[in-house]
């Protein structure tokens, strides 16, 4: 039983940049519009791979005007996704032409890594990874599938102290510890095709974390089904003393939520029942979807959301 990454949780500023960001730079798919279930008159994004498979998802609430977030102490620090080795060219000239806030090309644990930044400011990279060409790929009318994101590689998270937390992944998740690199040691689910990694950046000095836009507000990782989450719930209660909320029904999958003692808010959310759940697979995103409860309040929800310019960035 290992429990790699299932989506990663995010604030923005203005919904429409995000959206433009993530679909038309990124050419992620757009996989669900909905809303805050805890807070409807603001939207909830999810982006991700053609399916939404977990592993690929990055979901934002998108504040109009919210105050910039600053990342400290007890927050994840950067998110990384997947592409083919041979496509950084690609992105760093797409980067480039596109007016997107990069670095130079890095190595970390011999891997060569392109560190930027999306429109509110939030750090994010894309690793190059050898032998991923051939895997299945969501392409767009100007991103061809051979160097298309393929989900993601993993999250870093930047901690005071690193070992209560670490134990959390090894101990319940079923990471194991790979090497250290200068302050940052990494973890690992062997065999996990996606968010496989959690990097740990222990560093002191640094203030806490703001959240705000550009800040990762959890990081959720995966359990199959009910049983095994609650496995899980179990396992944190028994070994670490750590409890969970009870279980949310977010209608794409259940969530149990709880603060890692590094700082970072976690959640264990399950696979099923997956995006397909409430819209066809073909048109995912076109629609806004609410839950059941609050379906009756469409047209004033309607009414408060911002307005949103969607297209199909689908390749022919
Ligand atoms: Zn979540």
């Amino acid at each position: 039983m290992s429990n790699p990454i299932h989506h990663v949780t995010a604030i923005a500023g203005h919904a429409q940049r995000n959206y433009d960001f993530y679909t038309k730079v990124l050419g992620q798919r757009f996989v669900k519009r909905t809303v805050n279930f805890d807070d409807p008159g603001t939207y909830h994004f999810y982006f991700g791979d053609e399916a939404g498979q977990p592993g690929t998802i990055m979901t934002f609430f998108p504040f109009e005007g919210v105050g910039q977030g600053r990342v400290g102490i007890g927050e994840t620090q950067e998110t990384m996704y997947r592409v083919p080795r041979q496509a950084l060219g690609f992105w760093t000239h797409r980067f480039i032409e596109k007016g997107v806030t990069h670095e130079a090309l890095e190595q970390r644990f011999g891997e060569t890594v392109l560190p930027f930044r999306d429109p509110d400011g939030m750090r994010l990279a894309l690793v190059g990874i050898d032998g991923i060409e051939s895997e299945e790929a969501y392409a767009t009318a100007d991103i061809p599938a051979d160097v298309a994101l393929r989900g993601f590689h993993g999250v870093n998270l930047l901690l005071e102290d690193g070992e209560a937390t670490a134990a959390i992944l090894t101990d319940v998740f079923g990471f194991e510890k790979q090497g250290t690199e200068n302050t940052t040691t990494r973890y690992a689910v062997r065999g996990a095709k996606f968010g496989g990694i959690v990097d740990i950046h222990a560093a002191g000095g640094f203030l806490p974390a703001r959240q705000g836009a550009g800040s990762v507000h959890h990081v959720a990782f995966r359990a199959k089904d009910d049983a095994e989450q609650a496995d899980l719930v179990r396992k944190l209660q028994e070994k670490h003393r750590i409890r969970t909320t009870e279980q949310k029904d977010r209608d794409y999958f259940r969530s149990v939520y709880f603060r890692s003692p590094g700082g970072v808010l976690f959640e264990i959310a399950t696979d099923e029942p997956g995006f397909a759940v409430d819209e066809p697979q073909e048109t995912l995103g076109e629609a806004l979807k609410l839950p059941k409860g609050l379906e009756q309040y469409r047209s004033k929800i309607e009414n408060v959301l911002p307005p949103l310019v969607t297209g199909n960035q689908a390749a022919e």
